[in-house]
């Protein structure tokens, strides 16, 4: 992790822009299939932070009701898959989880994990030495089973 407090990302588009200023309380790769199938990709690493140090500089995100209670934040314009929310409803969930990815450096976290092992593609092999859980955390979120 660097230096800076206050990091920033977007959609691929830049319609949406966010900043948050904090240290992200969680990063890791999540190879389930919610993930897999709301971002087309074999797996989707996430930064999760809480939701009073998300801010929203630039246009704001459309939810997807991705189970009961999970929402998944994509901009309106090119489609790109934003955020993770244990809350769909607006202005409701406590924790954002932001796709790494789409943050400006993503090369500035330090991913802690694999979860969701279970559904992980047997053709992507998992090289690093990081812990691998074949669920979620049940610890780390309130919805991390979820997700
Ligand atoms: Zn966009
Ligand atoms: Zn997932």
């Amino acid at each position: 992790m660097g230096q800076q407090t206050i990091l920033e990302g977007g959609c691929q588009c830049g319609a949406v822009r966010y900043r948050i200023a904090t240290q992200p309380r969680w990063v890791g790769h999540c190879h389930c299939r919610m993930c897999q199938k709301a971002h087309g990709a074999p797996m989707v690493s996430w930064v999760a932070v809480p939701a009073a140090d998300v801010i929203f500089v630039k246009g704001a995100l459309k939810y997807y009701r991705s189970s009961e209670k999970t929402g998944r934040g994509f901009c309106p314009e090119c489609g790109t898959p934003v955020a993770c929310v244990p809350d769909a409803t607006p202005g409701k969930t406590a924790w954002f989880d932001l796709a790494l990815a789409t943050f400006d450096d993503p090369t500035t976290f330090t991913p802690m994990m694999h979860v969701w092992c279970d559904s992980a593609m047997p053709w992507l092999p998992i090289n690093d030495h990081l812990p691998r859980f074949g669920r979620g955390l049940e610890a780390e979120e309130p919805q991390a089973g979820e997700k």
